[in-house]
């Protein structure tokens, strides 16, 4: 198949479509549409609805008093997206994009999952839409993440274990986009993080601004001034992209996101094209992305959404590094002295922000964005912990 690449959707180099024309028509397709309804009323009204109504917004930001105090230096709030419905911020993408995929008159949602966590999201969604939902996991994902794999079964999606390849994410990728060309007419493919072909990352953001609309408010009102930083774990960079959006045009806050010193992407990534799109990216030796191992699943991506590998080489954003030794030592802290047991993902964003609050004098104030809970990794850390 030829390769078309689009001059649109990019962000500096980075972004873009690089992908065969058939596949491209349906994202030419899907970047009408969202164009059409992003700022309809009737679409802003529905989907504000759920927000409230099933995902539980706003979500408050919650300054963390303790940890705070005993640092002694910045105070540290924490917008928390581990209260929505099903426990992160993925809720908030998936339902803005199944009310796009409603009024584009798709019957079938399709997805793909590595850990489990978009999966579990999408087949939310699609259960309380009607909507019929296939999720392409790789195999070894499937039997490494039984219990997710349940999850989705019982929201009611059909879960297709994809044994090509290594049985990873990529070949789900593949799968799910081979899906989506036989099938364009009556499916949409719901993607999960600011990544992939435009305008998925563009799509993403949006959805995911959500996140930073209500950070920038409740500040103002309890602090009557802006954050010195905002502080956010990086994956594909949803969450990431979602926390920083409102913040971006105001050059005094530094915003900082945080990858694990085992996947880092932005911080040692070259720009290269993988699926799809180009941006900052681990390859190996022979120029295909690099396996990641990170202890927190989300994080654990050679690729990076494209704004992102802009806002790294133009400055307007930093990128740092966390280990997971320093972040499981976060999700004990966090734990202990909030009572809040965050995502492992979440815990690399918590364990740099308290670095930088040592940093930073008392009046200044930190945002960290709580991208999720940590029910989930509680079975992982108690392995971790008792292992040695
Ligand atoms: C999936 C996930 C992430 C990473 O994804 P981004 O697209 O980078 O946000 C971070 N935190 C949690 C809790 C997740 O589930």
């Amino acid at each position: 198949m030829s390769k078309s690449i689009v001059e649109k959707g990019f962000y500096g180099e980075f972004g873009g479509s690089y992908v065969p024309e058939d596949l491209q028509e349906v994202l030419d397709t899907l970047e009408e549409q969202f164009n059409r309804y992003k700022d309809d009323p009737e679409f802003v009204e529905e989907f504000q609805f759920y927000l409230k109504e099933y995902i539980g917004r706003e979500n408050p930001l919650t300054l963390a008093k303790n940890v705070s105090e005993k640092i002694g230096g910045a105070k540290i709030y924490l917008k928390r997206e581990d209260l929505n419905h099903t426990g992160a911020h993925k809720i908030n993408n998936a339902i803005g994009q199944i009310l796009l995929a409603k009024r584009m008159g798709a019957k079938r949602v399709i997805a793909e999952t590595g850990a489990g966590q978009h999966g579990v999201a999408t087949a939310t969604a699609c259960a309380m839409f009607g909507m019929e939902c296939i999720i392409y996991m790789g195999k070894l994902d499937t039997e490494r993440q039984a219990l997710n794999v349940f999850r989705m079964e019982l929201l009611g999606a059909k879960v297709i274990p994809v044994e090509k390849g290594q049985g990873r994410l990529k070949e789900a990728v593949d799968e799910a986009l081979n899906d989506l060309v036989r099938n364009y007419k009556d499916t949409f493919y719901l993607l999960g993080s600011a990544v992939g072909p435009h305008p998925f990352p563009t799509i993403v953001k949006h959805f995911q601004s959500v996140i930073s609309e209500e950070s920038k408010r409740q500040i103002l009102h309890k602090e009557g001034k802006l954050p010195a930083a905002v502080v956010a774990c990086v994956g594909g960079g949803s969450n990431a992209i979602g926390a920083f959006a409102h913040y971006i045009d105001d050059p005094s806050v530094r915003l900082v996101g945080v990858e694990p010193t085992e996947a880092p992407t932005l911080t040692e990534g070259i720009p290269a094209v993988i699926h799809g799109f180009k941006c900052l990216t681990l390859l190996d030796e022979e120029g295909n992305p690099k396996p990641t191992y990170s202890i927190a699943a989300g994080l654990d991506y050679p690729g990076v959404g494209p704004e992102h590998s802009l806002l790294k080489t133009s400055g307007r954003a930093e990128y740092v590094t966390v280990s997971g030794k320093e972040a499981l030592e976060a999700f004990q802290t966090l734990s202990k002295l909030e009572g809040i047991i965050p995502a492992l993902e979440s815990s690399h964003a918590i364990a740099h922000a308290m670095k930088l609050a040592a940093e930073l004098e008392k009046d200044d104030v930190i945002i960290v964005n709580l991208s999720g809970r940590g029910d989930k990794d509680v079975e992982q850390v108690f392995k971790m912990l008792t292992s040695n």
